[in-house]
C-alpha cells in the first residue's frame, strides 16, 4: 500500500490517542526507527525527543533488546500466568527487587501503566478491607498529577487535567493537596508541610493511601518539587496509619537522574508502580511492587487472594526485553548519559526565557520543559521542530523533551534549537 492509501485507512478506521474520530489532524506515517531516529514514509528522518512517551530509553532496535526478544521467540512467545510461570518473568521480579528501594518484595506483573495503578490502588483498599477498616477507602494525592486513564487512576489525576467535572458521579471522589511548590532545588515550604500531616491527620479514619508521582509530575504539568515533600508524605502516612503509593512510571530506570525517584528522597513507599521505560519501549508491561506488609495484610482477609489477573499477565517476550533492558541499565553508564544530557538541555534551553511568552524553563535529569503563557499551537510547534529534524509532541502550555539516553549532544542541540524555534512560533 501507499503511504496515501495508508494515511486514507488511518482517517477513516484508526482512533488516535486525546483525538476526536474522525480526526482532524493527519499524523507522520513511521517506517522504521533506529538508535534515536524516526524514519518517516516520506524518507525524512526525525531525532525522537520523546522517546516514544517516555519509554524507548535506549532507543529503537537496540542490538541487545532486538538479541533478547528474538531468543524469547524462539523459545514461547506466551503462556498463561495462572498455575504456570517461567524464567524470564521470575528473573524480572527478583530484579525488581533488587534494584528497587528496600523494602519492596514483592512483584505484581500487569499490562499498562494504568493497570498497575488500579492494581496499586486495589491492594491498598484490600489491605485495609482485610484489616477491619471497612471505612479506610479513599485516596489522598495532590493536584497537577497524572496516573492514567482508566477510571480509578483518573480519579486521582489533576481535576482539571483530568476532567473531574464531565465525570461527576462516575469517578470515585478523592482529595486533594494544593500542588507541591515548584522547585526541586526550591527550599521547602514548611507551611505546605504542616498541610501535609494535618491533611494526613485529619482524613486518616477514611484514607487507604497517599499516591503521588515523586519529584516530577509528569502529563499532569512537567512539574519538579523538593523531594522534602516526599519525606513529610512517609513520615505522615506512618504516623497516621495511611499506606504510600509512588506512582515511577515516568520517572523510573533513570529519568530524573537517580534509578528511581523515591532515591531523591530516601523514602520507599509501600506500593510502587513502574511502567513505561521497563521494556525499553519494546512492549506493553508494568510492574506493582509492595512490601511484605501490604501482602500479609491482604492474605488476612475473608478473600485472602488479590482478584487480578490480566490474560497476559507476566508475558514472557516483555519479561525477557525487560530483564535486558534492565541489564543495560546495571553497569550505570547511563548515568554519565543523563548528566551529559542535563547539562546540554540546560545550555541548549537557556536562551528560552528570553523568548517572549515563555514563563520558565526548567530541566532535570534528561526532561527538558520550556512553559509559555499560553496553549501551544501545535500545528505550529509540530511544523517549527520537524523542519529541524525533530520529533515533539507538546501539550497544553508545554513544549518538552525525554530523550534516549543514547542521544548524543548533536542530537540533544538539535532538540534545543527545535523546542526553542518552536517556542518563538507556537
Ligand atoms: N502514571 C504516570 C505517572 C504516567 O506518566 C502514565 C502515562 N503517561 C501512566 C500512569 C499511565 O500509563 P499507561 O499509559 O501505560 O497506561
Amino acid at each position: 500500500m501507499t503511504a496515501e492509501e495508508l494515511l486514507a485507512l488511518d482517517a477513516e478506521h484508526v482512533w488516535h490517542p486525546y483525538a476526536p474520530m474522525p480526526g482532524r489532524v493527519s499524523p507522520l506515517l513511521v517506517t522504521e526507527a533506529s538508535g534515536v531516529r524516526l524514519r518517516l514514509s516520506d524518507g525524512r528522518e526525525l531525532i525522537d525527543g520523546m522517546s516514544s512517551w517516555w519509554s524507548a530509553i535506549h532507543g529503537y532496535r537496540h542490538p541487545a533488546l532486538d538479541a533478547a526478544l528474538t531468543e524469547q521467540a524462539g523459545r514461547m512467545s506466551h503462556v498463561m500466568f495462572g498455575g504456570l510461570t517461567h524464567e524470564p518473568a521470575i528473573r524480572l521480579a527478583r530484579t525488581l527487587v533488587d534494584i528497587t528501594p528496600d523494602g519492596l518484595h514483592h512483584v505484581f506483573l500487569c499490562d499498562s501503566g494504568s493497570v498497575s495503578v488500579e492494581v496499586a490502588i486495589k491492594m491498598c483498599l484490600q489491605y485495609w478491607q482485610s484489616l477491619g477498616h471497612k471505612a479506610k477507602r479513599r485516596l489522598l494525592t495532590w493536584r497537577g498529577g497524572y496516573h492514567g486513564d482508566t477510571f480509578h487512576p483518573m480519579s486521582v489525576c489533576d481535576p482539571e487535567g483530568g476532567m473531574h467535572s464531565l465525570w461527576r458521579g462516575v469517578l470515585p471522589e478523592q482529595l486533594f493537596l494544593p500542588a507541591p511548590p515548584p522547585g526541586f532545588e526550591a527550599t521547602i515550604d514548611e507551611s505546605y508541610v504542616e498541610q501535609i500531616h494535618a491533611t494526613v491527620e485529619r482524613h486518616a479514619d477514611e484514607l487507604a493511601a497517599v499516591i503521588v508521582e515523586p519529584v516530577v509530575q509528569g502529563a499532569g504539568g512537567m512539574r519538579f518539587h523538593h523531594p522534602g515533600y516526599l519525606r513529610a508524605l512517609r513520615e505522615a502516612t506512618e504516623a497516621h496509619g495511611v499506606l504510600l503509593v509512588f506512582d515511577e512510571i515516568a520517572t523510573g530506570f533513570g529519568r530524573t537522574g537517580r534509578l528511581f525517584a523515591a532515591e531523591h528522597a530516601g523514602v520507599t513507599p509501600d506500593v510502587l508502580c513502574l511502567g513505561k521505560a521497563l521494556t525499553g519501549g519494546y512492549l506493553t508491561m508494568a510492574a506493582t511492587l509492595c512490601t511484605q506488609d501490604v501482602a500479609r495484610g491482604i492474605s488476612k482477609g475473608e478473600l485472602p487472594v488479590l482478584a487480578h489477573g490480566p490474560t497476559f499477565m507476566g508475558n514472557p517476550l516483555a519479561s525477557a526485553v525487560a530483564n535486558a533492558s534492565v541489564g543495560l541499565l546495571r553497569d550505570g553508564g547511563w548515568q554519565t548519559d543523563v548528566r551529559r544530557i542535563e547539562s546540554a538541555l540546560r545550555s541548549g534551553l537557556e536562551c528560552a526565557v528570553d523568548v517572549p511568552g515563555v514563563v520558565d524553563v526548567r530541566v532535570l535529569g534528561a526532561i527538558g520543559v520550556v512553559q509559555l503563557d499560553h496553549e501551544v499551537d501545535m500545528a505550529a510547534a509540530t511544523r517549527a521542530v520537524t523542519e529541524r529534524g525533530v520529533w515533539l509532541r507538546p501539550f497544553r502550555d508545554m513544549l518538552y523533551c525525554m530523550p534516549p539516553y543514547l542521544a548524543d549532544n548533536t542530537d540533544i542541540a538539535a532538540i534545543t534549537d527545535a523546542m526553542v524555534a518552536a517556542a518563538v512560533v507556537a
